[in-house]
């Protein structure tokens, strides 16, 4: 992650400043920055004031399995979830870490320690398209514990395996099961993107580890919270150990500014549509996905995923998923991502998420200013072999 050269500084979104036609759009990762206006609406509201001699002690709640956890965090995220009706939290062990990307590999510890001796190392899987992160995650440092193996669909190995269930699923969108289904498995459910401006609430999650962040659910990327809501008391305690080996605990001054702007999202949800953070974001990303739809719709190599109306419990309307990438699917033999790159859009091919060069993500999430730059240049691209030198 980085600006790309030759991109625009994101240092004044204020400034409504015009791309040049020569600059670079990087839609390459999913960064929330689109709802900044919301929260600058705010003004001081969301301010969290902290003293030089405030949070200055490694513990919070040295009684709690995750001792690291400041109270008021688990509070808020637990009358989020109650709120939102997007996942069971009652009863529930709340584990905090730095972002869901450090809970990711927490997890994959707790599900696979002590290890077996002279064991393979315990396969981890998960249905293609898949979110292109995990691969090197798992592999990263080359443990002896688990190794990534892959997609879910074609997964034939017996014995015990991880499967990563991410629904809805980064890159495409679609809401997902899990696809192996033997005894053997354990799962852990990525729930990043259920939350109201991307998809309809059916129905409470209620799977054994289910991992969050304040990164897509109110756009805070940058404050690296992310949380897991664990059913099973050892592996939370396992989570937790992971955590402390890796980093002694997770940042409060992060975790009191999730808090506070948790709680200000909740207090939210009683008001007007306009002031509720999640109806103001599924406006807006239908909004997007209208005029992405209707720029691609005129479009002979383009084409996008269709998704299904169901009832959202928490808007109380049936309505279609928007989620935050668009996974465009280019004409047989086009290499979507050269070809949006020759017209200066960076988005990442389908070959990271485990399918054909045909396809590419573009990530929604962008500024206002971006997005409709980059719809412009795309309603621009009429011929695949267009700009590819
Ligand atoms: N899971 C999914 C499916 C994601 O898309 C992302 C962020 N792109 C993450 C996890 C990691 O999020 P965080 O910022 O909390 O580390």
């Amino acid at each position: 992650i980085g600006p790309a050269k030759n991109s625009v500084p994101a240092t004044n979104p204020t400034k409504k400043l015009l791309l040049s036609p020569d600059s670079i759009i990087n839609l390459d990762h999913g960064d929330p920055t689109m709802f900044e206006p919301y929260w600058r609406k705010l003004g001081e509201k969301c301010t969290v004031e902290i003293s030089g001699s405030d949070l200055m002690s490694y513990c919070s709640d040295i009684g709690n399995i995750c001792w690291f956890l400041e109270p008021q965090l688990s509070d808020a995220i637990k009358r989020l979830h109650r709120t939102v009706g997007n996942a069971v939290s009652e009863d529930r062990y709340v584990v905090v870490g730095t972002g869901s990307t450090q809970l990711y590999q927490a997890a994959l510890f707790a599900l696979t320690s002590p290890g077996r001796a002279e064991a393979d190392p315990i396969s981890v899987v998960c249905a293609a398209p898949y979110y292109s992160s995990y691969q090197e995650e798992t592999d990263f440092l080359r443990s002896g514990l688990y190794k990534w193996a892959g997609d879910a669909y074609s997964f034939d190995k017996d014995g015990p395996y991880i499967e990563i269930v991410t629904s809805p699923n980064n890159p495409d969108g679609a809401i997902l099961e899990a696809v192996v289904n033997r005894k053997e498995g354990k799962l852990i459910h990525d729930l990043a993107y259920y939350w109201p401006q991307y998809t309809p609430i059916t129905h409470p999650a209620d799977y054994d580890i289910m991992l969050f962040t304040f990164s897509k659910s109110t756009g805070h990327a940058g404050s690296r919270i992310g949380w897991a809501l664990v059913n099973d008391k050892v592996v939370a305690r396992k989570m937790t150990k992971f955590i402390e080996v890796s980093s002694t605990g997770v940042s409060k001054e992060s975790q009191l500014r999730a808090a506070k702007i948790l709680g200000v999202a909740i207090e939210g949800c009683q008001h007007s549509d306009s002031e509720n953070f999640f109806k103001y974001g599924q406006c807006l990303m239908a909004e997007r996905w209208e005029k992405l739809r209707d720029v691609v719709k005129n479009s002979q190599i383009f084409s996008l995923p269709k998704y299904p109306q169901e009832w959202c419990n928490f808007i109380s309307k049936y309505s279609e998923s928007h989620p935050a990438f668009a996974w465009l699917k280019c004409k047989e033999d086009t290499n979507c991502e050269s070809l949006l790159r020759a017209h200066k859009i960076l988005t990442r091919g389908g070959e990271r998420f485990g399918v054909g060069q045909e396809y590419a993500r573009i990530s929604l999430l962008s500024r206002e200013r971006d997005f409709n730059q980059f719809l412009e240049r795309l309603s621009g691209i009429k011929t695949a072999g267009q700009g590819i030198r």
